[in-house]
């Protein structure tokens, strides 16, 4: 396949076709579409995927997208959540205009819908316990029991429905369930739970309600409330399409939507789940939900990925309906493939080794210019201080350098970028036997980098002048996970990837680097992509690495290697 990014024009997919087709055959004028988070953790990339469908296609067929709260859980569900939500899909690009919406604004309206299917016979209160509903409830291979409760007069759960609401039952005395039919053979229609009791604070309606809709009855109606045309979930709510269509067609709804399902979102090396991430964050395993390390759109935006890569990953993954597992390396290639066009090129030096020019003057600081980004001439140029005390990075430096090592070694000359060739003419160590000092000479008529006679050293180093070069540390980002299946053996923790952060002190960079603004990914020649961290205070600067500059998914796939993943283009 081509690792390009197919533009709108050429996307399609599945469910861009049966949009597609509901237009031009007269089913639909306009197309709405929701995206619905539960407000009980922070967005990750699997969201960002449905996220990118759902305002895609929003964006492309002339129509619009909802963001629609889906808090109808209140044990779980936190403004914390609300509010990092909604950062998160504007920062990806989208918006939703007027239409910012929640489950819980039709409370009211959903409990009159739940009083309709009772009063029409096909709802009840019932009283068994929860282990008592599981029981009654048969297998995939056995139908289900009736329960005693199922055929008490409507009145009588008419009543029941309405002390629920006040409040007279603890959590989990009764629940208000369906009555369709104990012997189907999809479960999810075997008299599923519409309604049940949690006395707890909701971040919107506060105390007014006790009990609440579960997912399958709040959702399918919420969709019609709001005129959504195209319901598009991924594919564990497959089975319980028949349930949302029997809903819409047994209630007074103001309008028919429908439901598609399409494949989930699966990273290597990483986990797509809030229930583990939650837990990745409460037992201190990462900084946070936006820790660099978390495949939550915070913690992506925190290590430097932009909102584009983003997007365009998405487009490349595609939508299909078969489960597959995407390789993180994919993601980055796409991030790279943004940052290689955007990022401005910049000198930092993140383990210091000190250079003493020793025939450049004392005191003498020259202006060299530098060119911002060598892929993108418009990006100009800057420059930088050079003086004769200098930072070069320890490993470019070896005393004994076997056969291929071309960077700098006693005796050998190598080009300084854009300031001059360099000499090493002598090692000084300290009392342990550790380099600590390369006592060079530069030859002046290769200033800017290049010799009028033509000679061309092996090897370009980068550096930054001792005396104007600013401290900082440096943060190492590799994967979360260790191995691309996480859990695989039965214990995720244990595949935590112990290397998945190091921090670096004592790195020089070049002063520029304390005004980066925050969310700007810059490169440090020859080290990789980075971004200021937002721990940065004015004197102690913090760069997180973005991503390493090399691709290993592009060179795999130019060696064909990689199979196509799911809904890619050939
Ligand atoms: P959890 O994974 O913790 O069970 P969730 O991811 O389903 O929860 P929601 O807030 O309900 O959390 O998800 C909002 C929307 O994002 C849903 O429409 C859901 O289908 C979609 N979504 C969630 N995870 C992925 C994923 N990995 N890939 C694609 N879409 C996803
Ligand atoms: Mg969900």
């Amino acid at each position: 396949m081509s690792t390009e990014t197919p533009t709108a024009a050429e996307r399609s997919d599945f469910i861009r076709e049966i949009v597609a087709a509901d237009l031009r055959e007269g089913r639909h004028t306009t197309i709405v579409t929701r995206f619905p988070p539960e407000p009980n953790g922070y967005l990750h990339i699997g969201h960002a995927k449905s996220i990118c469908l759902n305002f895609g296609i929003a964006a492309e067929f002339g129509g619009r997208c909802h963001l629609r709260f889906d808090d109808t859980n209140p044990v779980k569900e936190e403004q914390e959540y609300l509010d990092a939500i909604e950062a998160d899909v504007r920062w990806l690009g989208f918006d939703w205009g007027e239409h910012l919406h929640h489950a819980s604004d039709y409370f009211e309206q959903l409990y009159a819908w739940a009083v309709h299917l009772v009063k029409a016979g096909k709802a009840y209160v019932d009283d068994l316990t929860a282990d008592e509903i599981r029981e009654h409830r048969g297998t995939l291979t056995e139908p289900g029991q009736n329960s005693p409760w199922r055929d008490r007069p409507a009145a009588e759960s008419l009543d029941l429905f309405e002390r629920m609401r006040a409040g007279e039952f603890p959590n989990g005395a009764r629940v208000l369930r369906a009555k369709i039919d104990m012997a189907s053979p999809n479960i999810n229609l075997r008299d599923p739970v519409l309604y049940r009791i949690v006395h707890a604070a909701h971040p919107r309606t506060g105390d007014a309600w006790c009990v609440y809709p579960t997912y399958d009855f709040a959702h399918g109606q919420s969709d019609a409330i709001e005129g959504i045309t195209h319901s598009i979930c991924t594919l564990e709510f497959e089975a319980h399409r028949p349930l949302y269509d029997w809903l819409i067609e047994n209630l007074p709804v103001p309008s028919r939507p429908r439901q598609y399902e399409f494949a989930r979102l699966n990273l290597t090396h990483t986990v797509l789940s809030k229930r583990v991430l939650l837990r990745l964050v409460t037992e201190g395993r990462v900084r946070g939900w936006d820790d660099p390390r978390m495949p939550t759109i915070s913690g992506l935006r925190r290590r430097g990925f932009p909102a584009e890569g983003i997007r365009d990953f998405a487009a490349l993954i595609g939508v299909a309906k078969a489960d597959s597992v995407v390789e993180i390396g994919m993601l980055e290639h796409a991030v790279r493939d943004v940052l290689n066009r955007t990022a401005p090129r910049r000198f930092a030096v993140l383990d210091p080794l000190r250079v003493v020019v020793e025939d450049y003057p004392e005191g003498q600081v020259e202006e060299v210019e530098v060119a911002n980004n060598p892929e993108d001439p418009a990006a100009g140029t800057r420059t930088v201080a050079f003086s004769r005390e200098l930072w070069i990075e320890r490993d470019d430096f070896l005393e004994e350098p076997p056969a291929k090592f071309f960077r700098l070694a006693p005796g050998r000359e190598v080009r300084l970028r854009s300031a001059y060739f360099i000499t090493c003419r002598e090692v000084v160590k300290d009392e342990a036997g550790r380099v600590v000092e390369l006592r060079c000479t530069h030859d002046p008529s290769t200033r800017g980098g290049d010799a009028p006679d033509g000679r061309r050293p092996k090897a370009t180093l980068h550096w930054v002048s001792a005396a104007h070069a600013v401290p900082a540390e440096v943060r190492l980002y590799d994967h979360l996970f260790s191995r691309p299946d996480p859990g695989a053996d039965g214990d995720l923790f244990a595949d935590l990837n112990p290397a998945s952060e190091t921090v670096l002190r004592g790195c020089r960079v070049e002063p520029d680097l304390a005004e980066t603004p925050a969310g700007a990914t810059v490169q440090f020649e020859r080290l990789g992509y980075f971004c200021p961290d937002p721990d940065s205070r004015p004197g102690r600067l913090v760069f997180n690495r973005t991503l390493t500059l090399k691709d290993t998914w592009a060179k795999l796939q130019a060696q064909g290697r990689h199979d196509t993943p799911q809904g890619g283009r050939g």
